[in-house]
C-alpha cells in the first residue's frame, strides 16, 4: 500500500474516533438538559468512547448510564429531536413577540380614532393579528396592511407611512436620515418626528422586543420584513428597501419582495430603482 493511501486511512480513523467521542459527550449534556441520566458520570466515560455510563462509584441502584450501549442512530434521531425542539421554542417564543407588537400597532391606532370606518379597518386587521397568532404567516402582511388603511382614513396626507414608526400614520414631509454608518436619503416622517427631528431630538423610533431586549424594528429580524410591507402596501413595494438599505432588515428586504412576487402576493410589484435617486 502506498504511503500516501495509509495517511488517508490514519487520518479517516482519527476523524472518526474525535466524531464519536464529542457525540457521545454532547448526548450527555443533552441527556442532562433534556431530563436524561447521570451526566457528569456519562461524560466521564464517554471519553473512552464505548463503555457508556458503567462507570463504578455512582452506580448506587439508579438505572445510571444502562442506555450507554445505544446505537449511533438514535443518538443522532435524539440530537435532532433536541435541536427541533429548541427551535420551536424560539419560533414560539418570538411569534410572541411579534404578536404583542402587532397589539400595540392596533391599540395606537385605536386610540386616535373616532371614525366608524377606521374602527372597522382596525376590526379587520386585529381579526389577522389573532389569525397570525395561531400561526398564520401570511396574515402579518395583511394585519399591518390593515392598519395602514385605517392610518391612511386618519390623516389622508397621501404619503407613506412615518418610516420611524408606520403607527404614527401617512408621513407629512420628508427629512434626511441617516441609518448607522449607511448613507443619508429622504424619509417620510410624521409631522411630531420631523420637529423632534428639527429640535435637535431623536425620532420615536418604533422598538420591538427581542431575546436581547427591545431594538429598533430595523434591527430586530428579517421576521419584520412583512410587517413593514405590510405598512407600505399599496406604495412601490421597493421603496422599503430603498428607505431602509444600510439596516439588518434592509438586507432582507429585496428578497422577500421578490418572494412574494413570486408567490403570486396581492401588491403590484415595481422595480428596484435606486436608493438615492
Ligand atoms: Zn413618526
Amino acid at each position: 500500500m502506498e504511503s500516501w493511501v495509509i495517511a488517508m486511512v490514519f487520518a479517516g480513523v482519527v476523524v472518526v474516533a474525535a466524531v464519536v467521542g464529542v457525540a457521545v459527550t454532547t448526548r450527555s449534556v443533552i441527556r442532562g438538559v433534556f431530563g436524561g441520566g447521570d451526566v457528569f458520570g456519562a461524560s466521564t466515560s464517554g471519553g473512552g468512547g464505548s463503555s457508556g455510563g458503567s462507570s463504578g462509584g455512582s452506580s448506587g441502584g439508579s438505572s445510571g448510564g444502562s442506555s450507554g450501549g445505544s446505537s449511533g442512530g438514535d443518538l443522532f434521531v435524539g440530537l435532532a429531536d433536541a435541536a427541533l425542539r429548541a427551535t420551536a421554542e424560539s419560533g414560539r417564543e418570538e411569534l410572541a413577540r411579534m404578536t404583542s407588537v402587532l397589539r400595540e400597532d392596533v391599540a395606537e391606532l385605536r386610540s386616535r380614532s373616532e371614525s366608524a370606518a377606521v374602527n372597522t379597518a382596525l376590526t379587520r386587521a386585529t381579526q389577522h393579528v389573532e389569525a397570525f397568532a395561531s400561526g398564520g404567516q401570511s396574515h402579518l402582511y395583511r394585519a399591518t396592511a390593515a392598519m395602514a388603511e385605517a392610518g391612511r382614513l386618519l390623516a389622508p396626507t397621501g404619503r407613506p407611512a412615518c418610516l420611524f414608526n408606520p403607527a404614527h400614520g401617512p408621513a407629512s414631509v420628508e427629512v434626511d436620515w441617516s441609518p448607522a454608518g449607511s448613507m443619508p436619503r429622504r424619509v417620510p416622517v410624521c409631522a411630531e418626528d420631523a420637529a423632534r427631528i428639527t429640535a435637535g431630538q431623536p425620532p420615536r423610533v418604533r422598538q420591538v422586543p427581542t431575546d436581547v431586549g427591545p431594538r429598533p424594528y430595523f434591527a430586530a429580524s428579517h421576521l419584520y420584513a412583512d410587517w413593514v410591507l405590510g405598512w407600505y402596501a399599496g406604495e412601490d413595494p421597493y421603496l422599503t428597501a430603498r428607505l431602509l438599505a444600510g439596516t439588518d432588515l434592509g438586507a432582507h428586504l429585496p428578497d422577500r419582495i421578490q418572494g412574494r412576487r413570486e408567490s403570486g402576493s396581492d401588491n403590484p410589484m415595481g422595480t428596484f430603482g435606486t436608493v438615492h435617486p
